[in-house]
């Protein structure tokens, strides 16, 4: 879904809003929580507004979701021990605030009950 005011993940890609971008290419840009949970706490995006969760993503463009989860494979294993969770909040109830679809790829010691997840 889309709509007329551009996410905050979209203002992101358009450095309208600065952050500490850690990948990007055509689809998908990657840069670190403003508020992490973990040692290492990175968000995959698929730069396109047209997915507001991963459900809605895995029936819509199904290569993209695979590409978002290599990415987070990917800078795990850059950014840490290559071991992680990936965390895709779907609905309000569960946590998600930003309607863009997005992975939260946690990696470092992951205590278990700190994440608030
Ligand atoms: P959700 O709660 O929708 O699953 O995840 C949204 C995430 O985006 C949160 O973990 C939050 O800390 C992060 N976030 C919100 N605004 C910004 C921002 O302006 N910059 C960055 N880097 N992260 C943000």
């Amino acid at each position: 879904m889309t709509s007329a005011t551009p996410s905050i993940f979209t203002r992101i890609v358009a450095r309208e809003i600065p952050a500490e971008i850690v990948f990007e290419n055509e689809r998908i840009i990657a840069f670190k929580d403003i508020a992490p949970q973990a040692p290492v706490h990175v968000l995959v995006v698929p730069k396109t507004e047209a997915y507001e969760n991963v459900a809605q993503l895995a029936a819509g463009d199904p290569a993209l979701l695979a590409e978002v989860v290599a990415v987070a494979q990917q800078l795990a294993s850059e950014h840490s021990t290559g071991e992680f969770r990936l965390v895709f909040n779907s609905g309000p109830s569960a946590g998600q605030t930003v309607f863009h679809v997005h992975a939260h790829v946690l990696s470092g010691p992951i205590t278990e009950g700190s994440l608030g997840f």
